[in-house]
């Protein structure tokens, strides 16, 4: 694509997508009363319009219902997790057992490594990004302590080289091949929160595997935004959360991936609870646990149906979309108009006063640029919330912005390079 720097081109670029009727579908934030340009998804993404309708439906089925809405009713709550996770696990590349919704993501991590960390005589490391989401940090650091080990030495960080924001693949599979005798796991996200980098997620697996360690991978900036084969890529687990490009809702329900290959392992630890419980016979509530077929075998708690209604409000755009292929295609425009546009203020003036520390390669980010500004980052930042457009600032100097093909068009592109530009 030869991009233009001009109102008519995004215009007609916009004309041409074919999602452009899809930003009617969410509840836009509204500044000065227009609707704000969002390009926050990767934080926190917009309500689907439906998403009212939806809990409504629970809580008339409550009302109306009460205990026996879990068995009766359009959308029976006793198995409604279960027929969201088509969907879901299409937008995965998972076989439908290998997914179950439940929990948020952080807890879905811990009880993941309960079972997928398996630290034994002389492997007990675990490999993860440098500067990996808090999160992970601590769930990772508390795992290693859990089994007596110090996390200085148990954790290995792998960070950029010098001067560079990104890690190189070749760098990642030759540290897990020096590690291979000591690797338990290699735990990494799909996609990294604060540069947008997409990691080669085939290619750490495959490592780890020759290692003999575990390939676990956090989802949380990856699901809804790139796609992913899990199944066939032989990733062992991972999670994600559905309130960033899946626009679930705060806080809402997360889900996990067991692949296949682990079902039948006896082996396995597990922290289990009654909703993992073969469903059949689920309410015979038997001594000895006998697991659902599946990730479902991973599930605790009673599903909560208001975060599942959430859920399947955005889960329905995802169907009506077509799932992730037209989605990245036109993110992949979307997010390189946007870098042309910030790549030509920088041209304009001779000197990079954005600097784009996201991969250069579209196929190796997803929808988000960070940017580090070069001087009055923050006053950027506050124009261009004041200008409404909404990004997110991470201190001392980075602005993270992550047009949305679902909501985002290229004009809202346009106009935030005007801003931009406006700023300096
Ligand atoms: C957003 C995010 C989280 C947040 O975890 P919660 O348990 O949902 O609060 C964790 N890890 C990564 C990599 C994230 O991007």
């Amino acid at each position: 694509m030869i991009y233009q720097n001009t109102l008519a081109f995004a215009t007609r670029l916009d004309e041409q997508d074919p999602l452009k009727d899809f930003q009617s579908k969410f509840l836009i934030p509204q500044h000065n009363g227009k609707d704000v340009i969002y390009l926050c998804g990767n934080s926190l993404g917009l309500q689907p319009a439906n998403a009212r309708a939806e809990v409504d439906k629970i809580l008339n089925g409550w009302q109306e219902r009460a205990i026996e809405g879990f068995f009766t009713g359009d959308e029976p709550w006793l198995d409604f997790h279960k027929r969201l996770t088509r969907t879901l696990s299409v937008m995965l590349g998972a076989e439908k057992e290998e997914v179950t919704i439940m929990n948020s993501l952080t807890v879905n991590l811990h009880l993941l490594m309960v079972s997928f960390y398996k630290p034994a005589g002389k492997r007990y490391k675990i490999m993860i990004e440098g500067g990996a989401f808090p999160s992970d940090q601590y769930a990772v650091a508390s795992q290693v302590r859990f089994h007596g080990y110090d996390p200085k030495d148990a954790i290995i960080e792998l960070f950029p080289r010098v001067g560079e924001f990104n890690l190189r693949t070749e760098d990642i599979l030759k540290k897990i091949n020096e590690n291979r005798d000591e690797l338990a796991l290699v735990l990494f996200s799909g996609v990294n929160y604060y540069t947008g980098q997409l990691f080669d997620m085939p290619a750490i697996t495959k490592a780890a595997h020759e290692a003999d360690a575990i390939a676990g991978f956090d989802l949380a900036h990856a699901a809804g935004n790139v796609p992913v084969q899990l199944h066939d890529w032989g990733v062992d687990f991972a999670t994600w959360c559905s309130y960033k490009y899946i626009n679930s809702g705060p806080g809402g329900i997360s889900g996990a991936f067991v692949h296949k290959k682990h079902f039948d392992n006896t082996e396995l630890s597990r922290f289990e609870g009654w909703w993992g419980f073969r469903e059949d016979k689920r309410f015979l509530m038997p001594s000895v646990f006998e697991g659902e077929k599946g990730a479902a075998a991973w599930q605790l708690s009673t599903s909560p149906a208001i975060l599942l209604a959430l859920h399947k409000a955005s889960l329905d755009i995802f169907e009506e979309a077509g799932g992730l292929a037209p989605l990245r295609a036109k993110s992949e425009l979307l997010t390189g108009y946007l870098e042309f546009l910030i790549n030509g203020i920088n041209e304009k003036h001779g000197d990079e006063l954005f600097k784009i520390i996201s991969p250069k390669n579209k196929s190796d980010r997803g929808c988000q640029l960070s940017i580090v500004c070069k001087q009055n980052g923050k006053a950027t930042f506050d124009k261009l919330t004041e200008n409404g457009v909404i990004g997110d600032w991470r201190e001392p100097n980075v602005i993270r912005l992550s047009p949305a093909p679902l909501y985002n068009s290229f004009k809202q592109v346009f106009d935030t390079g005007l801003i931009l530009a406006a700023s300096i």
